[in-house]
C-alpha cells in the first residue's frame, strides 16, 4: 500500500518563494493498493499535478473520493486532464448534500456550467459515474476497501478509511473534534457531553489502530479560540485523536496558507517538543507535497 501528498493547504492555493518546500497547493492524496489499484481523496489543486503521472498509464480506472466540497476540496477537478480522455473510467464517491438536497454529481457539476467553466459535464469524454455515499458504506477498489464515516465540519464531511490486506489508513477530510457547546451551569450540558463523548469515542473506534492516520492540523492552540466552530482540529486534538485511535504514525495536514516553510517547521519542531512519547504512542510526521509512504 502506498499513499502519496499532492495537496496539503486548506481553503486557498498558496504559491510562492515562502511555500517552495511544503507546497502551495489544496488537498489532494494519491491511495495506491498492494495491486497498485488507484484512488484519489479529495480534488484539490493537488490533482492537476498527479494527473500529469497519470497520463502515462492510461486508460485509466480511478476512483475518486471527496470528503467534501468546499472549494479546497474540489477545485481542481474540472482541470483533471484524464476526464477528458475517451477509454478513462473515473469513479466519484462522496456525501449528499442535505442543505440543498443535492446528490454528490449535481454539486459537482455545478463547477461545469459555463458561468464556471468552459466544458460542460456532457462533454467530458471519458466514462464517469458517482456514488452518493451513506455513513459506513464501504466501496471495494480491487483488494482495498474503502469506508465512510461522517466527521465534524460545517457541511457533511466523511473521514475515509482504506483498508489493504491488513494495511490501512484514514483521512479526516476537515474535522473538528467536537466541543462541548454549552457552559458547565446550563441543563444541557450533561446531554451534550454525553453525545460529544458517544460520538468522539465511535470516531476512535471507527479509526483504531490504523497504520496512518492524516489529520485536519489546521490552527495550534493558541490561535483555536478564536477559531472555534470553524470545523478544523489542531496540532494537539490531533494527537489525542491518534492516541484515543491507537495508530501507529500521523500525518499533519491541511496546513493554513498563510504559514510559509520556516513557520511550518517550527510549529512542528513544537509539537515534537511538546509530544510526551509514551509506549504505544504513534510516531509523528508533517505532510509535504511529495511526502510518500509505502508499507
Ligand atoms: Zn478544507
Ligand atoms: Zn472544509
Amino acid at each position: 500500500m502506498k499513499i502519496r501528498f499532492w495537496g496539503v493547504r486548506g481553503s486557498i492555493p498558496s504559491p510562492g518563494q515562502n511555500t517552495v518546500r511544503y507546497g502551495g497547493n489544496t488537498t489532494c492524496i494519491e491511495v495506491r493498493s498492494d495491486d497498485g489499484h488507484v484512488m484519489i481523496i479529495d480534488a484539490g489543486t493537488g490533482i492537476f499535478p498527479l494527473a500529469q503521472t497519470l497520463l502515462a498509464s492510461m486508460p485509466l480506472n480511478v476512483h475518486l473520493f471527496i470528503t467534501h466540497t468546499h472549494w479546497d476540496h474540489i477545485q481542481g477537478l474540472p482541470f483533471f486532464i484524464p476526464q477528458f480522455v475517451p477509454g478513462n473510467k473515473i469513479h466519484i464517491h462522496g456525501a449528499y448534500d442535505p442543505i440543498n438536497h443535492r446528490d454528490i454529481r449535481e454539486v459537482l457539476s455545478r463547477q461545469l456550467e459555463y458561468s464556471y467553466f468552459p466544458v460542460r459535464e456532457a462533454e467530458l469524454k471519458a466514462t464517469l459515474d458517482y456514488t452518493t455515499l451513506r455513513e459506513r458504506q464501504s466501496v471495494q477498489v480491487g483488494d482495498a476497501t474503502v469506508t465512510c464515516i461522517l466527521m465534524n465540519h460545517p457541511v457533511l464531511n466523511f473521514g475515509y478509511r482504506v483498508d489493504c490486506n491488513g494495511k490501512s489508513m484514514f483521512f479526516t477530510g476537515d474535522h473538528e473534534p467536537l466541543y462541548n457547546i454549552y457552559d458547565p451551569e446550563d441543563e444541557d450540558y450533561e446531554e451534550y457531553k454525553t453525545f460529544m463523548d458517544q460520538k468522539n469515542d465511535a470516531i476512535a473506534e471507527f479509526i483504531h489502530g490504523v497504520d496512518y492516520l492524516i489529520a485536519d492540523t489546521s490552527y495550534t492552540t493558541d490561535e483555536y479560540p478564536q477559531r472555534m466552530g470553524w470545523g478544523h482540529g489542531t496540532y494537539d486534538t490531533s494527537v489525542a485523536m491518534a492516541r484515543a485511535a491507537g495508530v501507529k504514525n500521523l500525518i499533519f495536514t491541511h496546513h493554513e496558507p498563510t504559514r510559509g516553510d520556516d513557520e511550518l517547521d517550527k510549529l512542528f519542531d513544537q509539537a515534537m517538543a511538546n509530544y510526551e512519547k509514551k509506549p504505544g504512542d504513534p510516531e509523528l510526521h508533517i505532510s509535504h507535497e511529495g511526502l510518500e509512504f509505502e508499507w
